[in-house]
This record gives structure tokens, sequence and C-alpha cells, in this order.
């Protein structure tokens, strides 16, 4: 085992307290910091320390999969499958969807056939794999996931009394299915930019004279969502688009798992994602970034979907477990109470430990490491037998291994 560095990610919808707070530095950060990622992807890997020297955990890998991975290496070419990281959401994120492995594969090789740059900000694949993701949430984390049901989307349409949208909310009910849903959003998200000037305006007028009116008010998150999602977001399509998806709020120890084709848009909060190592991102709006319309309407899924909430299973060992259908992860959270014997982390190698709360000390043979909130561990295959023991008061810890299919 090897403590090991993550890459802090400066995005302007970071902030500048969560992850600053978690990791024990001063409030406020210089820039916005969005992501902490503990991973080996090229674009940023984190750093294994080892006799007081530095190495990315990328090339630590490539000189020994073997070694490092175990039988995992032969599975996923050599390389961690995973990159694991903490994330801090001030502002929203895009939204957006992520290809199936399929049609990660064939856009990869179309663009890499049209000659698209590998680097170009136009680019939608940078790489041919699947992106599955889960973000466990470490305080409130609200998001939007998934085409909500088609007639709770009617009577929201119908409760913001707009006459501008009276049509859209006939043509849902009329179809409340997965046709009906591709239709009206892709009518919203290439709606005509002078249409679009008069509809949102209508649309945000409606929210407000909803917030502010007397009686029952089941769609208050949403209205206030549309609001804010405005305010950021001045003119952008997505806003509308946005109407159509599941408002969730995760409470902290929650999960939230996006399979291929999930449209999605994070909102604000703090947690641990772990996802596929890759890049693929097609996204519909609500972003300065490269949105490409006709490819995410290729890849969405349109099927109306409950809250894809994942909550926590007893894992057996005293950890919890987050089951996904994720091949290249698993995810376990222990909870670890002060003055608690040593537990022994089951499985935790190949992959990575990370501390969220309290500090532990991470044992294996003769060799300790202390890991405060915030920090991490590299733990290799062969690692088996590390044991974890809670210093001054309760911990956190998430375990981040290759999933066992
Ligand atoms: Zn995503």
């Amino acid at each position: 085992m090897h403590e090991l560095v993550g890459a802090l990610r400066s995005y302007a919808w970071g902030s500048r307290t969560a992850l600053a707070q978690l990791c024990g530095r001063p409030v406020p950060s210089a820039h916005p910091e969005a992501e902490l990622w503990f991973g080996a992807h090229p674009a940023d890997p984190a750093h294994v320390l080892i006799d007081g020297d530095s190495r990315s955990l990328l090339d630590f890998v490539a000189d020994d999969p073997q070694r490092e991975l175990g039988p995992a290496a032969g599975e996923f070419g050599g390389k961690l499958p995973f990159l694991l990281k903490i994330l801090a959401a001030e502002e929203p994120l895009s939204l957006q969807a992520h290809p199936s492995t399929a049609q990660a594969r064939a856009g990869f090789e179309w663009e890499n056939r049209t000659k698209v740059p590998l680097d170009s900000p136009m680019r939608n694949y940078r790489d041919d794999n699947h992106k599955p993701e889960l973000v466990v949430a470490l305080d409130r984390f609200e998001a939007l996931a998934g085409f909500r049901d088609p007639h709770r989307t009617v009577e929201l349409l119908r409760a913001l009394q707009v006459d501008g949208l009276g049509s859209f909310a006939d043509l849902l009910a009329a179809q409340p299915d997965s046709d009906g849903l591709r239709t009206l959003f892709t009518t919203w998200i290439t709606l005509p930019q002078h249409v679009l000037a008069t509809l949102l305006p209508e649309v945000l007028d409606g929210c407000v004279r909803y917030l502010s009116g007397k009686g029952k008010r089941e769609f208050t998150p949403e209205a206030r969502t549309t609001l804010e999602l405005a305010e950021a977001y001045p003119g952008d399509a997505g806003v509308l688009a946005a109407l159509l998806l599941n408002r969730l709020t995760l409470e902290p120890g929650q999960g939230l798992f996006l399979a291929a084709g999930n449209l999605h848009a994070y909102l604000r909060g703090l947690g641990v994602e772990i996802m596929a190592n890759s890049d693929n991102v097609l996204r519909g709006g609500l972003t300065p970034k490269h949105v490409d319309v006709p490819e995410l309407l290729r890849v969405l899924d349109f099927e109306p979907i409950d809250l894809p909430v994942v909550l926590p299973e007893p894992a057996g060992d005293g950890s919890v477990r987050y089951r996904t259908p994720a091949p290249e992860f698993e995810l376990r959270r222990f909870d670890l109470t002060e003055g608690s014997a040593q537990v022994p982390l089951t499985a935790a190698g190949p992959g990575i430990v990370l501390c969220t709360s309290g500090s532990v000390r991470l044992l294996h043979g003769e060799s300790e490491l202390t890991l405060h909130r915030g920090a991490a561990a590299w733990i290799s295959a062969a690692d088996s037998d590390i044991r974890a023991r809670a210093l001054d008061g309760p911990a956190q810890l998430f375990c981040a291994c290759v999933g066992k299919v």
C-alpha cells in the first residue's frame, strides 16, 4: 500500500469551500475546486508516494500490471478500469449522457476516421469505452436524472399554468411514453432561438407565480431548479428540457447510478464518484462546453424511470456496498467507530482506499499508513490483508476496487 496524492481539478462550477474543508485546507480556496481525481486516467493521474518519491499511478500500474492489478490486469488490458473522484458542485453541471460500449466504439472510430483531433474541444468520443457512473452523497446532493413518468410531467407542465406550454402538455398527455418523451425533448432542445426567447420567459414567470401561490405546491423543487438553471444559463434550451427529468435529493450515504443513455445533470453537493475510466460525454446544454444535440439524441434512453437511487447494502464484513451492474468497479463504505478494533478491509485491492471523515491508520504486515480526511491510499492486488483502525474519533472510509463480474 502507498499513499496516493489526488489531482485537483478546477472548474467554474466547483466550490471554494467544500473540498478545501474536507481536506483540512484554509477556506475560501483561490479557485473554485470541482474535483479531486484518484485514478490512473491519462488526463490527470494521481501520484503514489514511494520512499519520498512521487510516481504517477498510470506509470506505476503500467510498469507491472500483473503485480498491481492481479487477475484484473488481463481483463482490462493492464489498466486500472475505474476513476474515483471527490466531486464538489456549487453550480449545476451540464445536461449530459454517456454512451453504451457499442455506441462509444462506433463513435470513437468514426471521429478517428473523420480526423477530429483527440484533444479537440469538438470531440465527443475520447476513447472507446462506456462510462457508467455512481455518485454517493457526502452531504445533501441534488441532481436531475432520468426521464420522469410522463403523467407526472404533464401535471407539472399544467401546474405552471403557462399558455405556451399547453400544446406541449397535450402532446405528452396524448402519448405518455418513451416516444412522447422523445418527441417533446427533441422539439424543445432544437427550438429556434426566437421561439425560445418568447417561451422561456413565460415559463420562468410561471415558476415564480407557482412558487408564490397558495395551497399545495408539490412541484416546488422543480420550479426552483428551473429558475436556478435559467439564471446560470440564460436562454438555454436545456432549461426547458430539464423539466422532463426526475429532480432528486440524495441524503448523505445514498447513491445515484447513471447507466448508459441516462440524461442527467448534477445540481449541487459534495460526493464520492466512481466511474469507468472513460471521458465520453454527450452534452445537450447548460454548459459553455461542446454541445452535440444530434449525437446526444442518438444515445439517449427515453424510457421513463423511477429515481435511480442506490441504497447501501450490508456487505457482511462491516462495510456497506453500493451495488451496480458495472464490471469496472465496486464501491464500499466503512464507518469506523472510535476505539474500535482493527477492521479487515476485505478485498480492498486492487483499488483505492479514501478517507472522507476522521483519521484512520491502515496496517499491512509491518507497515502502517495514516490517512486524514481527504487522503487516499493505493492498494496493490497482492496486499489482500489490509486492516484499518479509527484514530481520535469516528472515521469514514470508501474502498473502491475492481468489480466482480
Ligand atoms: Zn455524467
